[in-house]
């Protein structure tokens, strides 16, 4: 599974509507300082609920939402709402239709080749709200979350390493390194375990 496109709505600094593709394999961005290269990591963290953890550049959600005076004029001017959709590719059947339809809580859900993960952020007068769509099905974060963790995609995981991450991990100590790659390996589950089991 890959994604195959973001579909980005005054999201951050893409006022406009912007569909952005991705290839199967790679794909890189380019593009000058400020130009919005590092926002199109946060709209993937935003949009399939890993943004906690990984650490989005926000201070709070609403921030998210395009502001055409970004740094001088009131954010209230702009639009009220952004949104995210991930097109996930899942042709290689790494999710089953059954894990999609229960975690949509509908059959109603088209074909799962293509699986959508959509977020909306709305703000209003004095507050805001959250809404997550799997194919187009209102559902809760807990339900993205439990799916994405079957295809492997987890907060914790690393399927997305920010800027400035690389140094981080050059500057680690031996041992700190070895817990990254035992976690990745999924041996820290039972280090974890182990030690808990010790303690009983
Ligand atoms: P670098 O090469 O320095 O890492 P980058 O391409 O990763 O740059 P980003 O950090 O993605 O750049 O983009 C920063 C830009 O996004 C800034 O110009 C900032 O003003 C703009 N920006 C951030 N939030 C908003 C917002 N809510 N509305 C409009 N613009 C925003
Ligand atoms: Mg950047």
């Amino acid at each position: 599974m890959h994604i195959r496109a973001l579909v980005l709505e005054n999201f951050k600094s893409f006022g406009r509507k912007t569909r952005i593709p991705f290839y199967e394999d790679f794909t890189t961005v380019s593009g000058p300082n400020g130009s919005g290269k590092s926002n199109i990591i946060d709209s993937v963290l935003f949009a399939l609920g890993l943004a906690r953890a990984r650490g989005i550049r926000a201070e709070k959600l609403t921030d998210l939402i395009y502001n055409p005076g970004h740094d001088g004029t009131d954010s209230q001017e702009g639009p009220r709402e952004a949104s995210v959709e991930v097109v996930l590719d899942n042709t290689d059947g790494t999710l089953a239709r059954e894990q999609v339809v229960s975690a949509a809580g509908s059959e109603d859900i088209g074909d799962v080749e293509t699986i959508s993960v959509r977020r909306r952020v709305k703000r209003t007068e004095d507050n805001y709200y959250s809404y997550y769509y799997l194919n187009d099905r209102s559902v809760n974060l807990s339900d993205i979350q439990d799916l994405l963790a079957q295809a492997g995609v987890t907060p914790e995981g690393y399927n997305v390493v920010m800027q400035g991450d690389v140094t981080g991990i050059i500057n680690m100590t031996a041992g700190q390194r070895r817990e990254i790659i035992d976690e990745i390996a999924g041996v820290a589950e039972f280090d974890a375990k182990k030690e808990s089991a010790f303690e009983e």
